[in-house]
């Protein structure tokens, strides 16, 4: 099939590429022209495992492509994926207007039937508000329909997740779409859910938020578990093995972050305010969420007892590992805060450097170019993203080039027990400190 998609970032390039390589024609739309040359130059604006392959495959067998131009992307696809921004005000709900301009720029350019689908995270209700935009700005008696299709997929493992996911929401209105979109899906064979379009944009928030409170649980216990001296991890285990459970999203640590889970559930939050049926259990999951970093500082403070001038290392600057994504990453809040207090903080990240050092922070912290340099002289180090890379670090190394032996590990990643083993304090997550 012919598709185009619009916006080529995290989502809309690797959605792309996807189904590039199970046979579809693809155009890939983007208005940042500096996004779209170094595209057209071969190079991959995101780390993303796999996607680099995948679009040099693609491009080469002349099923992938990628433009500035809405008109040849309109003109392209009998399927139009709109994958742009929706990101959140200060007030928590969502900004619409990338959404907005792109139904806009699509009706200027409509000539016969098209399905446009959102796939972008919208706000239930949203589907609605684009045919209606579509509508006002396009010729008259121009065919359309527009589908719900939101996207699951995490950063990280995003190429394998589209090209295997657990199901595929397909909210839409008409027969002539559904069937469509279902022809879209047909190479990946995973389990599709035809709903309609309301119930397909509530079913995206409705996943974050539910994964997001399974996270701030386990918080909520790791809390407890620190008062009580068991251990989260025995817990966690305990508790998801239970079918009904699961033991993913059950890791305790400093809390989500990222580009998707901190405005979904504030988005989620302020479409329920809005509609009169207020979600207070997701307020108390984003309480929970930054009452966790709060702890970890206080912890920290606490043991350091002054943080200005201290020389610290902080491992990880990802929202999480395999991603170079630093989108509201909480890893560059505990950064930013220990450096408010005055801190001499040294980072390092596998992947994520170049693009933390265009952030307001960087020129206020050292990069450094493998862990062990990072921890060189440093009176504690601070573990903020649970790349596999840090857990094989070799302790006794980092206990002899560190100046003093303390390990803050927001991410549970080492064991305490070979930490102390090797002359350091050690405090995780809900496991007490170990020494
Ligand atoms: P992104 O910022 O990486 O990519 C969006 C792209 O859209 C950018 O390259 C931008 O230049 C482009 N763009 C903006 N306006 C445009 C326009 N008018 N025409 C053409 N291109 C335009 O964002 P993302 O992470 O890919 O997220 C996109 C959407 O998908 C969001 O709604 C997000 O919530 C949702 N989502 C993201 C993830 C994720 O893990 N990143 C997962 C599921 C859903």
């Amino acid at each position: 099939m012919k598709l185009t998609i619009i916006g080529s970032g995290y989502v809309g390039l690797t959605t792309g590429a996807c189904f590039a390589e199970v046979g579809h024609h693809v155009v890939c739309v983007d208005n940042d022209p500096r996004k779209v040359e170094t595209l057209l130059a071969g190079q991959i604006p995101i780390y993303e495992p796999g996607l680099e392959s995948l679009v040099k495959k693609n491009v080469a067998a002349k099923r992938l492509r990628f433009t500035t131009s809405t008109e040849e992307g309109v003109d392209h696809g009998e399927v139009l994926f709109i994958a742009v921004p929706t990101p959140p005000q200060a007030d928590g709900s969502v900004d619409l207007s990338f959404i907005e301009k792109v139904a806009r720029e699509i009706s200027q350019f409509l000539d016969s039937y098209r399905v446009i689908v959102d796939k972008s995270t919208v706000p239930v209700k949203t589907g609605e508000r684009v045919a209606q935009t579509i509508r006002r700005y396009a010729k008259p008696g121009v065919e359309f329909d527009v589908v719900s299709n939101p996207e699951f997929l995490r950063e990280g493992s995003a190429v394998a997740d589209l090209m295997k996911p657990d199901r595929i929401v397909i909210g839409g209105n008409t027969d002539r779409a559904i069937a469509l979109m279902q022809k879209v899906y047909e190479p990946f064979a995973a389990p599709v859910l035809v709903t309609d379009i309301n119930s397909a944009e509530l079913i995206k928030h409705a996943a974050n938020s539910f994964l997001a409170l399974k996270i701030s649980y386990a918080n909520a216990l790791s809390e407890i578990c620190e008062a009580s001296g068991a251990d989260v991890i025995k817990v966690a285990e305990g508790i998801g093995a239970d079918k009904r459970i699961g033991r993913e999203f059950l890791n305790a640590g400093l809390g989500y972050g990222g580009s998707c889970f901190p405005k979904d559930i504030a988005a989620f939050i302020a479409i329920a305010d809005q509609m009169g049926t207020p979600f207070t259990l997701l307020k108390e999951v984003q309480r929970i969420n930054q009452r966790q970093i709060d702890r970890f500082i206080d912890g920290i403070r606490e043991a350091l007892w002054v943080l200005k001038d201290k020389k610290l290392a902080v491992w990880g600057l990802a929202f999480k590992p395999n991603t170079d994504d630093v989108r509201s990453s909480v890893a560059i809040s505990v950064v930013e805060k220990l450096v408010s207090e005055g801190a001499d903080v040294t980072v390092y990240d596998p992947k994520a450097m170049d693009k933390a050092k265009e952030l307001a922070f960087a020129s206020k912290v050292k990069f450094a170019t493998s862990p062990l340099e990072a921890a060189a002289g440093a009176e504690a180090l601070i573990i903020a993203t649970e790349w596999p890379e840090f857990a094989s670090v070799d302790l006794s190394e980092l206990r002899t080039t560190m100046r003093a032996p303390m390990i803050f590990d927001g991410r549970n990643l080492i064991d305490p027990v070979a930490a102390a083993d090797f002359g350091f304090q050690y405090r995780g997550i809900g496991r007490g400190v170990v020494e």
